[in-house]
């Protein structure tokens, strides 16, 4: 294991439910693909009305400050209306991000989104997708589509829009964390961010049962089901960080954001480096993401997580500000003691982890403070990982210990104990194309 990651020595990045980097939108919830544990029911007839989309922008607009709008589903790229709806989000002065799975991505596509105001796509593809002519493909195997895509954003958009990566992360997959981390940092000139999202499981013989309003409710009605018997283990952000300093062993996040429920949690834990395609620099530390935070605050008036593709590519522009800031200095002079690099482009690049909502063993939910993936849902604001919740029930599921372990739970192996909380039991994880999910356990 790599260092340990200490909460305390990271900025705690300023979002929160009324003024936030992000905020979710889900026009659509019909979608063109499975993926292993999606939270959204795929509704065939899920496109909704742009006049009802435009209403949740307005709930948006009236509760929340927030820079970007995460336009994710369903599929957002075969919703009818996309591209009026990223011009017309575009010109309500916020930045439009498509979060998408990019299969119905073609080339005239980007360039009218690019017209239409689009900043950032963000495309989630990872082994578990049962996509359409990649069968059986590793995450090796599946960074030829990762290119395809990223290559396609950067010729038809004239690398005017930023391109992210999210790929969810399994058990089986965690030792891929290293390869994407290597990949991200080859393409570091079309790619902007890679996410990696931690898989959480549902256990289909929890300990808990679920009630609402104080009555009990099957859970298992809940999209967020597992339907085998297999207990996957959940990843917790540590082990990511570990992985990824296999490949990049200076990896140091800067901000992060704690469970709602365990300050010591990293729900969402971001870095920033800098480099090329053939090394890296250094990171930025605390102090730098903090600069960057309260000064697009100041200029702006909000919080900033997707920065346009321009400002990704002049990191040289950094240069003064190397006289305030020690971790971009230290990129500096690592930059000047390599000189085959010095006339090599310097860009900036994300990584970020997302491990998302988590259940303790009383039952309390952890949830991101301060989630950006907030959604206007019937006039109200709510956590997008758990919408299905309202859906079938009207309201948030809580959760109780059960007075006696079902008989069957004998039979399971024991559940591995996290290694920075105390979480035992499970939410789900996200598979389709989404910066974030969690999700409710089954009882
Ligand atoms: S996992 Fe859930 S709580 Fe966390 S950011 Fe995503 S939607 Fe919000």
């Amino acid at each position: 294991m790599s260092a340990r990651v200490d909460h305390r020595t990271l900025y705690r990045l300023p979002w929160n439910l009324a003024d936030n980097a992000i905020t979710w939108l889900e026009p659509t919830t019909k979608c063109n693909l499975y993926c292993e544990g999606c939270y959204r029911e795929n509704d065939p007839a899920g496109h909704k009305p742009l006049d009802v989309v435009k209403e949740e922008l307005e709930t948006v607009k009236r509760l929340r400050t927030s820079d970007g709008i995460s336009i994710a589903g369903g599929e957002p790229l075969i919703y009818p209306h996309i591209v009026e709806l990223v011009q017309y989000i575009s010109a309500q002065g916020w930045k439009p991000i498509l979060n998408t799975n990019g299969q119905a991505l073609t080339p005239e596509l980007v360039t009218k989104l690019l017209d239409a105001g689009l900043v950032a796509f963000t495309f989630h593809v990872d082994s578990h997708q049962n996509r359409p002519g990649w069968p059986d493909k590793t995450e090796e195997d599946l960074s030829e589509l990762r290119l395809r895509l990223a290559r396609t954003v950067a010729e038809y958009s004239k690398g005017r829009i930023a391109c992210s990566f999210n790929a969810t992360i399994y058990p089986d997959t965690l030792d891929q964390v290293p390869m994407l981390t290597d990949w991200a940092q080859r393409h570091i000139d079309i790619v902007h961010t890679m996410v990696f999202i931690l898989f959480r499981s549902v256990r289909p013989k929890s300990r808990f049962d679920g009630f609402v309003c104080g009555e009990k409710v099957d859970v298992e009605e809940l999209v967020y089901q597992l339907d085998t018997k297999e207990q996957p283990r959940d990843i917790v952000t540590q082990e990511a960080v570990d992985r990824i300093r296999r490949s990049y062993p200076e990896f140091q996040p800067s901000g992060y954001l704690n469970g709602t429920e365990d300050p010591t949690a990293f729900k969402w834990l971001i870095g920033v480096r800098m480099g090329n395609s053939r090394r890296m620099f250094g990171s930025w530390d605390a102090k730098m993401m903090e600069r960057v935070q309260t000064l697009h605050h100041r200029w702006f008036g909000t919080y900033i997580a997707y920065a346009r593709p321009v400002l990704m590519r002049r990191a040289r522009a950094l240069l003064p500000v190397a006289l305030v800031d020690r971790s971009v200095a230290r990129s500096f002079w690592n930059l000047a003691r390599s000189p085959r690099d010095w006339l090599a482009p310097l860009r900036l690049q994300a990584l970020t982890i997302i491990q998302p909502c988590d259940v303790l063993p009383d039952g309390r939910q952890s949830m991101c403070d301060g989630c950006p993936d907030i959604l206007p849902y019937k006039g109200r604001l709510v956590w997008s990982c758990r919408v299905d919740e309202l859906e079938k029930f009207g309201s948030f599921v809580t959760f109780g210990v059960k007075d006696v372990e079902p008989v069957e739970a004998a039979d399971d192996p024991p559940l591995e104990t996290p290694l920075e909380t105390p979480v035992e039991a499970a939410s789900g994880s996200n598979g389709k194309g989404t910066a974030a999910a969690g999700r409710a356990p089954t009882g």
